[in-house]
């Protein structure tokens, strides 16, 4: 085992303090790296705060994760020493199941995804996130970061990047389509510039206008406002699939109108009441409201590579670990352009 240090949640409501974790002893299919940068994303929020259920404090969140390798196993054959790499929100699963056979080990049911934190690694012991100096992962469940993706910006893709991708793709995101973002934050602006770049027709629907210069420079097409009921009445029927990265209560009836004959509504922000959802706003025109989790190893490696070649990359705020609790102050009022990466240098 080694040492390293990390932020860590002692609590639901105590501050993010600096402490030491411990890391495995490298086996023979893992591959240790210095952590670089960790994105803070708001599920990271969600679970030191308790709001999504149990939590095993102390815990160190951060499932964006960007480095270099240190040491690797005996057995590894996909990664060297010195090679550029990332950590999403998952390190292990159970490489049996249909899921898992079929590369979407994010779905995994045997007896699910081993999260890269507060969950429990083959070891026994908890897993810990990014908010540290080092990792060990195994290769299986590492990713190559292309050179043209600096490690700060790389960072958010492992997270915010994937679970925009996967559902443009599924979706069929692309020229002739219109997609609507719904919520310009972390997701929200990766999801607006990977749309773009697949080709489609981007509106960002926002809580106000206060951010539209931002929306239509990354890429939009059109920014409206939620807060404004012409809104609702002017793009009715319009897109072919609308993504929902909010996580408050918002009124799916109304974006769901705003779905064409056979459009979707993906959720992809998840509120903390049971969703209420008219069957007639379904009815009446064939619509669909989905869900979507991350993405697969697999196709977090394809979302990479392609935001190296189309130069799609999230717009960041740098800040150092002593800054982590004032930046999820910041998440929490919605002030963040667009998100916030903790530079580790001084963990490591
Ligand atoms: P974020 O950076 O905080 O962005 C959320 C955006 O939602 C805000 O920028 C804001 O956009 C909008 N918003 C916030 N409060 C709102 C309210 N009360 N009413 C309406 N809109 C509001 O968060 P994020 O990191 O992008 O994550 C978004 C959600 O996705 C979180 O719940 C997170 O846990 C979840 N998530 C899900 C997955 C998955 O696999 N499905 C993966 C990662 C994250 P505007 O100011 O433009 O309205
Ligand atoms: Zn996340
Ligand atoms: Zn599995």
């Amino acid at each position: 085992m080694s040492t390293v240090t990390a932020y860590a949640a002692t609590s639901a409501t105590d501050p993010l303090i600096k402490t030491t974790i411990t890391r495995r002893d490298i086996g023979d299919h893992d591959v240790a790296f210095d952590i670089h940068f960790a994105g803070i994303c708001h599920s990271d929020i969600h679970t030191v705060r308790g709001e999504w259920g149990r939590v095993k404090y102390p815990l160190t969140p951060g499932h964006e994760i960007a480095g270099i390798v240190t040491e690797i196993g005996s057995a590894v054959t996909k990664f060297k020493v010195g090679d550029r790499v990332g950590v999403g929100c998952f390190v292990d699963s159970c490489r049996e199941c249909a899921q898992c056979r079929a590369g979407e080990e994010q779905y995994c049911d045997n007896p699910g995804m081993v999260g890269t934190y507060n969950a429990v690694g083959r070891d026994g012991q908890p897993t810990q996130g990014g908010y540290s100096g080092a990792i060990v992962v195994d290769e299986n469940y590492v990713l190559n970061v292309p050179d043209a993706l600096p490690l700060d910006k790389a960072a958010p893709l492992l997270c915010a990047g994937i679970t925009t991708y996967s559902p443009l793709r599924h979706w069929n995101a692309g020229p002739g389509k219109r997609v609507a973002v719904v919520g310009l934050g972390g997701l929200g602006h990766v999801a607006v510039k990977l749309a773009v770049a697949m080709g489609a027709e981007v509106t960002v629907l926002s809580q106000s206008l206060k951010k539209m210069e931002d929306g239509l420079r990354l890429g939009a097409s059109e920014y409206r406002a939620t807060s404004d009921p012409d809104t609702f009445v002017e793009l009715a029927s319009r897109f072919d699939l609308i993504l929902n990265t909010v996580s408050a209560d918002l009124d799916l009836a109304g974006l769901l109108e705003l779905l064409k004959v056979d459009g979707t509504l993906v959720e992809l922000g998840m509120p903390e009441n049971p969703m209420k959802v008219p069957a007639g706003a379904l009815i009446f025109g064939r619509r669909s409201i989905a869900g979507s989790l991350i993405g697969g190893i697999a196709q977090t490696q394809e979302m990479l590579d392609f935001c190296a070649e189309h130069d799609v990359t999230p717009e960041i705020e740098v800040i150092q670990p002593d800054y982590i609790n004032e930046a999820y102050e910041r998440v929490m009022a919605s002030d963040v352009r667009y998100r916030f990466v903790i530079d580790t240098a001084s963990l490591r």
